[in-house]
């Protein structure tokens, strides 16, 4: 098993060092001739959408993610991440997003909530996204104030927070099984 890291810009080195403490193989996404590695799931990092995006217009890895995704390569997209699988940019994910919908002074914060599949975890926001609503097929996983902060749609997860800052690995143990399972049914 091995995870793609996207790692044009943003916060991608802290997915690398969670998955190396889960003992997880991975390796960073920076052009196509990276994108061609085998690869059994995909991380996009939190960061800034809009230059994010204009990195993978520029680099022409927007078709090949998009792609690969809707044959079911599971994805983990995190606070930016999150935003690039809405329909305005990978259009991947049934998701309605609100961009940096906690405001400027209520840019940062924490939380200690419960989400499904995983349990009561921290959830450290920094001028995150919340998803106004989801659309057929996707579920809403945590739920902070009557907002959405973390959902799955088959093999797509995204949270609104950074789970990849900190100590707790298990929402990237959540997403890892979801690689283990399509890991599975392509080598079986
Ligand atoms: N505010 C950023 C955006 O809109 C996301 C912030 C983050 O990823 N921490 O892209």
């Amino acid at each position: 098993m091995r995870i793609a890291i996207l790692a044009l810009q943003g916060a991608f080195a802290e997915h690398r060092q969670m998955l190396a403490r889960m003992g997880v193989d991975s390796f960073l996404v920076r052009n196509v001739e990276d994108w061609a590695q085998p690869k059994d799931g995909l991380i996009i990092p939190g960061g800034e959408s809009t230059t994010m995006m204009r990195l993978v217009q520029d680099l022409d890895l927007c078709s090949p993610i998009r792609e690969a995704i809707k044959k079911g390569l599971p994805v983990f997209g995190t606070c930016a991440g999150l935003i690039m699988l809405d329909h305005n940019h990978l259009g991947t994910m049934n998701i309605t997003v609100k961009r940096n919908a906690y405001g400027r002074q209520l840019g940062s914060f924490v939380a200690n909530e419960e989400m499904k599949g995983v349990g009561k975890v921290d959830m450290v926001f920094i001028r995150a996204p919340y998803i106004e609503k989801v659309g057929e097929g996707c579920e809403a996983l945590a739920i902070i104030d009557g907002h959405i902060v973390a959902a799955k749609q088959g093999n797509q997860l995204v949270t609104a927070f950074h789970p990849e800052l900190g100590e707790d690995t298990r929402i990237h143990e959540y997403f890892v099984d979801i690689c283990r399972v399509q890991f599975k049914i392509h080598n079986s």
